[in-house]
C-alpha cells in the first residue's frame, strides 16, 4: 500500500518546485491507488496560526491536488499539524536517549566555535563527538552548572548507502555525516527530527521531494532506522526519490525571489491549473517524446518514477505559456465562458452571477477569443469592451486616433447606420465597400480606426463579430464620441 507525504512549511505563497512535489507525490498516490497525505510542517516557524496554511490548502484545493489525510479531512494518524503533535516528538526524544541512540551534548556554543577554530586541516567539519560518551560524573558535573543542553543523533560509523528511485544508489561517508542536533537547548525539535518521525508514524512509504533535500537524507535514514529499533513507527526506512533542482534565469535554482516562482501569481493572471499542473509534470517528466500536452489523469494512468530525469530541469516561462494556451484552447466554449466569469467579476464587468443578457454576450464572445489569448486574465481584457458602457470607453494612450480618421469614421458610421441585417458578413460586406473602395484606403487604415473608437484598443477580437457583439446602437455611439 504506496503511502506518500507533502509536507510544507506554511511560509505563505507556495513556491513552484513545492507544487512540482505535491504534483508528482498526488500522481504517484492515485497511479498506485494509494494514500496522499498532507502534513503542515510548522514547528520552526513559531507563530504559525490556522490562517497561515489555510492559504496553502486553498492553493492544493484550486490545483485539484486532493489530500485522503490531513488537516480538514483527518485520518487515523493525526494531528496532521506539528505544532499540534508536541507530546509526541517529546516522547520519541525520551526513547531514543534512554536507547542510548541519541545522546545530551552540552557544549556551548563558544566551546564549539573553539574547537573548530583549532580544527586540524583535513580534519572532518562538524560536530566533533565530544559529548557522546560523557562519564556519569562528567554529566553530573555540567548538570550542576546547569547548562542547557541540545539532543544530538549519536550517526553509526558506517556509510550511509540508499537506492534513489530518481539517481540510483548513492552514498555518504559517515565522516561526512557528524552527529546532529534532534531538539534545541529550549526543547524546540528540529526539521531534522519531527520530519522522519512523522513519516516513520504516518507509515510513510515513498518520500518524493526536491533534490536540494538530497542532503539532509542520509541523517534522516539513520534516525528511520533507530525509529525502527526502538518500535517508532511502521519499522521501515521509506524509499526515496529526489526530484531534479528546477533552474530559474542563469541557470540557478529557482528561488523565491524569481519572478514566476509564486503559485499566487499564476493564479492571478488566470492560468489553468490542470494547465500550470501539465507544465510542471515537465520539468522532470515527459509522457512521449513527441507530446508535451495532457491531462493529470493522463498522467496518473501512465506515470512512472523510473522515468523521471536525474538532469537539472529549466523552468521555461514561454513554454508555461504555451501549455496553458494550449489547454484554454481545448476548453468548450461554455467551459471557457465559465472560467472567465470569476476574473469579468472581480474586473467589476459583469455581476455575480452575470445576467443573462450579460452571460450571451460573453458565451458569444469567447470562440472570437479563445485562440488569442495565453491567460483567462488576457481573454478578460480582450473583451473588456463588450462589458463597458458606451460612455465610460477610453481609448488607450498608445492608439490615440489621428486627425486623418475622422472621414473613415464618417464612412464607416453611415454604413452601419444602414446596414441590414446587422450581422458580421453584411457589416464587413458595408465597410469594404465603403471604406476600402469608397475611401481607397488599405485595410489597415481602414478598420484600425473603427477599431480603436468601438474597443478603445489597437488589438481586439475580429472586428466584424465584434461591432455585430456589441450591437448597432453602442457601435455608432462610439464612433461618434471617437469622431467628437
Ligand atoms: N517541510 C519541508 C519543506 O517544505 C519538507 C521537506 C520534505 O519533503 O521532506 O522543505
Amino acid at each position: 500500500q504506496v503511502r506518500v507525504r507533502f509536507p510544507p512549511s506554511p511560509t505563505g505563497n507556495l513556491h513552484v518546485g513545492n507544487v512540482r512535489s505535491a504534483l508528482f507525490n498526488w500522481v504517484f498516490a492515485r497511479h498506485y491507488g494509494g494514500t496522499f497525505v498532507l502534513r503542515i510542517e510548522d514547528t520552526d516557524a513559531g507563530r504559525n496560526l490556522a490562517e497561515s496554511y489555510r492559504g496553502l490548502m486553498d492553493a492544493l484545493t484550486w490545483l485539484g491536488l486532493d489530500w485522503d489525510e490531513g488537516p480538514q479531512v483527518g485520518g487515523p494518524y493525526g494531528p496532521y499539524v506539528q505544532s499540534e503533535r508536541g507530546t509526541i516528538y517529546t516522547d520519541v526524544t525520551a526513547k531514543l536517549l534512554d536507547s542510548g541512540l541519541a545522546y545530551r551534548c552540552y557544549c556551548t556554543r563558544e566551546e564549539l566555535e573553539e574547537r573548530e577554530k583549532a580544527r586540524p586541516k583535513g580534519a572532518p567539519s562538524g560536530y566533533d563527538g565530544h559529548c557522546r560518551d560523557l562519564t556519569a560524573e562528567q554529566v553530573a558535573g555540567y548538570e550542576a552548572e546547569e547548562r542547557t543542553f541540545v539532543v544530538r543523533m549519536r550517526v553509526p560509523d558506517a556509510p550511509i548507502v540508499f537506492h534513489d528511485l530518481v539517481r540510483g544508489e548513492i552514498t555518504f561517508e559517515a565522516v561526512n555525516v557528524p552527529d546532529y542536533v534532534l531538539v534545541r537547548g529550549t526543547g524546540e525539535p528540529l526539521y531534522t527530527l519531527v520530519n522522519p518521525v512523522d513519516d516513520a508514524l504516518m507509515e510513510i512509504t515513498h518520500v518524493l521531494r526536491g533534490e536540494d533535500l538530497l542532503p539532509s537524507t542520509p541523517r534522516q535514514i539513520v534516525l528511520y532506522r533507530a525509529l525502527a529499533q526502538i518500535g517508532v513507527g511502521s519499522g521501515r526506512v521509506p524509499t526515496f526519490g529526489h526530484l531534479p533542482t528546477v533552474l530559474g534565469d542563469g541557470n540557478r535554482r529557482l528561488s523565491k525571489r524569481d519572478k514566476g516562482s509564486g503559485l499566487a501569481e499564476y493564479r492571478e493572471k488566470g492560468y489553468l491549473p490542470e494547465a500550470l499542473l501539465n507544465y510542471l509534470a515537465l520539468l522532470g517528466w515527459a509522457i512521449a517524446d513527441d507530446r508535451d500536452v495532457f491531462t493529470i489523469e493522463e498522467m496518473v494512468a501512465v506515470f512512472d518514477i523510473l522515468r523521471v530525469n536525474a538532469n537539472p530541469a529549466k523552468f521555461d516561462a514561454k513554454k508555461c505559456e504555451a501549455i496553458n494556451a494550449a489547454h484554454i484552447r481545448r476548453l468548450s466554449t461554455d467551459e471557457l465562458a465559465d472560467q472567465l466569469v470569476p476574473f469579468l467579476v472581480a474586473a467589476d464587468l459583469v455581476a455575480d452571477p452575470p445576467t443573462p443578457e450579460q452571460w450571451s454576450l460573453l458565451v458569444g464572445a469567447t470562440p472570437l477569443i479563445q485562440e488569442r489569448m495565453v491567460t483567462l486574465s488576457e481573454g478578460v481584457e480582450l473583451i473588456r469592451f463588450l462589458f463597458t458602457a458606451d460612455a465610460d470607453v477610453e481609448i488607450d494612450d498608445t492608439a490615440a486616433l489621428p486627425a486623418s480618421a475622422g472621414p473613415v469614421l464618417e464612412a464607416a458610421g453611415a454604413a452601419l447606420r444602414t446596414v441590414e441585417p446587422y450581422d458580421h458578413t453584411a457589416i464587413e460586406a458595408v465597410l469594404r465597400s465603403a471604406l476600402i473602395e469608397g475611401l481607397g484606403l488599405k485595410p489597415k487604415l481602414a478598420f484600425g480606426p473603427v477599431r480603436v473608437a468601438v474597443t478603445g484598443r489597437k488589438i481586439s477580437p475580429p472586428l466584424f463579430e465584434s461591432l455585430e457583439l456589441l450591437g448597432r446602437d453602442s457601435s455608432l455611439a462610439r464612433i461618434e464620441a471617437a469622431r467628437a
